[in-house]
C-alpha cells in the first residue's frame, strides 16, 4: 500500500545527490505565505511546493482533500495520496506544472522565503526512554551502586508525559531555565539558572488519528495511526533533573522546551530503510510483538556552534537502529490501557546513543557528567554542558543508492536565563 518512489526517479527541480529532500522524500510541513499561513506544503530540494495553489488550479481535487488547509485533519492515507499527486507533478517528464510558468511561480517558491511553522498543533507529548545505551549510561552515572538498567527496562518501553505546549520548531531559541538544584554535599537545594544544560538526540513520530477512550489500540494498527517522523532535541537541565526525578520522573528539568524539525517525513519515504531491531531478550509480552520491522537505518549527527566559531563542529554520530524499543512498540504500549491517542500527538524515542563515546546523544554522556570536556577545535573552547549563545544542530538522513531521504535539521540557540 505504500507509495515508494524509485531510486532513479528525477524531478524537473534539480536536487543534488546528498540533499535531504529529493523527489524520493517529499515530506510535509507548514510554511506557506501569510495569505495561507496554515496550509500544507511539501519540501523538494530548496523549494517549497504550496498545495493550496494546486487546489486553486484544480490540480488537486478540493472535495477529496479539504484538509490541506489544516494539517490537523490529515491522516497517513491522505498524505500518501497527496504525495503521489505531488510526485506526479514534480517528475522530470511531466510538463503540466513544469511548463506552466505562471502557475509554477506561484506553486513553487524558495525555502528562503518560507515562514516555517510547527507542522501540527501538538495536543500531547510523550517522551520514551528507548535508547538502551543512553539508559544504561545514565543508570551508571545516577545510580552507581545498582545495575544500570532497572528491572522493567526490557519488559516495557519506559516513558513519561511531557509538556506539549513548549514543543518548538527548529530555529526558535531556548531560554536557560531556573530551578532547584542540590549539590551532594549541601543540606538543602538552591535556586538559580541550571549549570548543566544539555541536549538529547531523539527521533519522534506524530499520530494522525485517534481511538475512543477505553478502547485499546493494537500494535498491528500502528501503520494506520502513524502520520510521520521528525527529529527531536529534548533539552534537559541535568542538575535539576537529578534532584527532582525520583519518584515520579522528570518535571521542570524537561518542560521548558523541546525542539523538532519542521518537515514530517512519511513512512512511504522511509520504507526502503526499514530494518530489524535488536534481538529482544526476554521476548516481549504479546501486545508488544510486531509482525513487521519498525526500526529504520537513519544516520544521526549532533553539532555544536558556539558564538566564537565560524562553523559548527560535529560532536556525535550515531544511528536510529540503536533504539531497543521500536516506534511501533512505543505506540502499542502507550495505547494498551485504552488511553485516547489523538491526531497531533508527538511521541519521542528517548535519547539515541551508540556504544562508543563519539556516538553518545547527550553531553551528559559525551563528557561523562562533566568529567571529560569536549574541545571545540577551531577556538579551543571547552564544553561540559551548554553555555549561553551556543547553538545545537541535529540532523538525520537515510542513505539510498544515489540519493538521501533526510530530515533536514533541528536547531536551537541557548539564551541566557532571565
Ligand atoms: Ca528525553
Amino acid at each position: 500500500m505504500s507509495f515508494i518512489i524509485r531510486a532513479d526517479a528525477k524531478s524537473w527541480i534539480d536536487v543534488p545527490a546528498d540533499h535531504h529532500f529529493p523527489i524520493q522524500n517529499l515530506p510535509f510541513g507548514v510554511g506557506c505565505p501569510t495569505t495561507h499561513p496554515e496550509c500544507v506544503c511539501i519540501r523538494i530540494g530548496d523549494q517549497v511546493l504550496h498545495l493550496w495553489t494546486l487546489l486553486d488550479a484544480g490540480l488537486i481535487p478540493e472535495e477529496e482533500f479539504p484538509m490541506l488547509c489544516s494539517f490537523q485533519d490529515m491522516d497517513r492515507g491522505h498524505m500518501s495520496d497527496i504525495r503521489k499527486i505531488a510526485y506526479d507533478l514534480l517528475r522530470a517528464d511531466n510538463p503540466l506544472l513544469r511548463d506552466n510558468e505562471a502557475l509554477r511561480d506561484q506553486a513553487v517558491t524558495s525555502i528562503d522565503n518560507a515562514e516555517i511553522q510547527i507542522p501540527v498543533l501538538i495536543g500531547a507529548y510523550v517522551d520514551f526512554y528507548s535508547g538502551i545505551n543512553h539508559a544504561s549510561n545514565v543508570g551508571k552515572m545516577f545510580r552507581p551502586d545498582m545495575p544500570p538498567l532497572l528491572p522493567n527496562y526490557k519488559e516495557l518501553p519506559v516513558g513519561y508525559n511531557g509538556r506539549a505546549s513548549s514543543v518548538m520548531v527548529s530555529g526558535e531559541p531556548v531560554r536557560r531555565p531556573k530551578g532547584q538544584t542540590k549539590d551532594a554535599s549541601a543540606e538543602r537545594p538552591s535556586f538559580g539558572p541550571t549549570k548543566e544544560l544539555d541536549f538529547e538526540l531523539e527521533m519522534g513520530f506524530f499520530t494522525g488519528r485517534g481511538n475512543v477512550l477505553g478502547e485499546p489500540v493494537s500494535i498491528d494498527d500502528f501503520t494506520d495511526y502513524l502520520l510521520g517522523f521528525v527529529l527531536v532535541n529534548d533539552w534537559s537541565a541535568r542538575d535539576m533533573q537529578r534532584w527532582e526525578y525520583q519518584p515520579l520522573g522528570p518535571f521542570l528539568a524537561k518542560s521548558f522546551g523541546t525542539s523538532i524539525s519542521p518537515w514530517v517525513v512519511t513512512l512511504d519515504a522511509l520504507e526502503p530503510f526499514r530494518v530489524a531491531g535488536p534481538k529482544q531478550d526476554p521476548q516481549p509480552l504479546e501486545y508488544l510483538r510486531a509482525k513487521e520491522n519498525w526500526h529504520f537505518n537513519i544516520e544521526l549527527e549532533v553539532s555544536i556552534h558556539t558564538e566564537k566559531m565560524s562553523k559548527p563542529q560535529v560532536v556525535a554520530h550515531t544511528n536510529a537502529q540503536e533504539l531497543y524499543w521500536s516506534f511501533a512498540q512505543q505506540f502499542a504500549h502507550q495505547g494498551v490501557n485504552g488511553t485516547n491517542i489523538e491526531p497531533g500527538d508527538l511521541y519521542a524515542s528517548g535519547t539515541i546513543s551508540g556504544t562508543e563515546p563519539g556516538s553518545f546523544g547527550s553531553l551528559l554522556e559525551l563528557t561523562w557528567r562533566g568529567r571529560d570536556a569536549l574541545v571545540m577545535e577551531e577556538t579551543g573552547e571547552k564544553r561540559t554542558f551548554l553555555e549561553d549563545g551556543d547553538t545545537v544542530i541535529m540532523t538525520g538522513w537515510c542513505q539510498g543508492e544515489g540519493y538521501r531521504v533526510g530530515f533536514g535539521t533541528v536547531e536551537g540557540k541557548v539564551l541566557a536565563a532571565v
